[in-house]
């Protein structure tokens, strides 16, 4: 079976570089995507609060007959829960939902420095708490940009072992990933895929043909490469095993070059920015 690499992290953990993501799963067909996902070989799910549904991914994995070590899961703080009362009370829901006494990963999914009078600091403060108890044995964020880590910088004791941000060829979000590099906080690049839209990229399309590879894959492979942690989502078991294909080639030196030609700049993201971000579920 593929084999995939691991990254450390700073605070010493591993993390499998390739895993699976179910956001926009519907609750009811996580389970099933989440087993095709472990049958094919993932060993690392990612999955938030917000989703609604890291109960299946619990499931899925209990059913696959395998041990809680064998798989990474990550989950996240969904936006309503940025106090630290309530954050520990969300983390404990997670935990329930999961039926995991840990995560291997928890992370604030949002900064929203429009609301809780822009106080991520004491959210981060509850996720330095599950760290040192044991029941997140990794804790980082999500779409925080530079001026949002320089403040856990200033004002927390942990780094970030991660931060997750919206990154594919449209849209490099560099100054952030190389923030990132600067200090030790692994990328996990979102949406990886641009939610499908790059398969289409005539550029793409050409390395792919060049390649004898699938355009999705070509991209996976340019994140590897350059050193990012990703989990396409699909719910499509073709997809599903084709994204996992990654480690038996490689890109030739000037794919990289083509590939990062096509970012758009700040028109290629397709998330919300998140200095101005503050959907809160209900
Ligand atoms: P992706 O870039 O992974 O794209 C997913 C889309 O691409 C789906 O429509 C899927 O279709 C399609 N697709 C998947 N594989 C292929 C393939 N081989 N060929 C053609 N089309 C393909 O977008 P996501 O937004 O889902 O991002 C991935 C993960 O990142 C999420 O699941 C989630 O875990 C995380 N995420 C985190 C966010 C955050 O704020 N922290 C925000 C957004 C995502 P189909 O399913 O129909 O096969």
């Amino acid at each position: 079976m593929t084999q995939v690499p691991t990254i450390e992290l700073n605070d010493r953990n591993r993390i499998p570089q390739l895993g699976f993501g179910v956001f926009q799963i519907p609750p009811s067909a996580t389970a099933d995507a989440v087993r095709t996902a472990l049958e094919v070989g993932y060993r690392h799910i990612d999955t938030a609060q917000m989703y609604g549904n890291e109960r299946g991914v619990g499931e899925a994995i209990r059913a696959a007959g395998l041990d809680r070590g064998d798989v990474y899961v990550t989950s996240k703080l969904n936006n309503g829960f940025h106090e630290p009362d309530a954050a520990r009370r969300a983390f404990e829901r997670s935990l329930a939902e999961l039926r995991f006494d840990y995560v291997d990963l928890f992370l604030i999914h949002w900064p929203l420095p429009m609301l809780y009078g822009g106080d991520f600091v004491s959210t981060w403060k509850a996720l330095e708490e599950f760290k040192a108890d044991g029941r997140a044995r990794s804790i980082g964020v999500s779409n925080f940009e530079v001026a949002h880590l320089d403040r856990l910088a200033s004002e927390a004791d942990v780094v970030p072992a991660v931060n997750q941000i919206e990154v594919h060829p449209y849209f490099l979000n560099d100054e952030v990933r190389a923030y990132g590099e600067a200090h030790g906080i692994a990328t996990e690049a979102w949406a990886p895929l641009a939610k499908g839209r790059i398969v289409d990229d005539p550029a793409i399309v050409e390395i792919a043909e060049r390649a004898g590879r699938t355009p999705a894959q070509v991209v996976l492979r340019w994140h590897v490469e350059r050193g990012s942690i990703v989990f396409p989502k699909s719910v499509t078991p073709a997809r599903i095993a084709e994204n996992f294909e990654l480690f038996d080639f490689e890109l030739e030196p000037d794919d990289a070059e083509r590939i990062e030609e096509l970012d758009r700049g700040p028109s290629g993201r397709l998330g919300p920015h998140p200095d101005t971000f503050d959907y809160v579920s209900t």
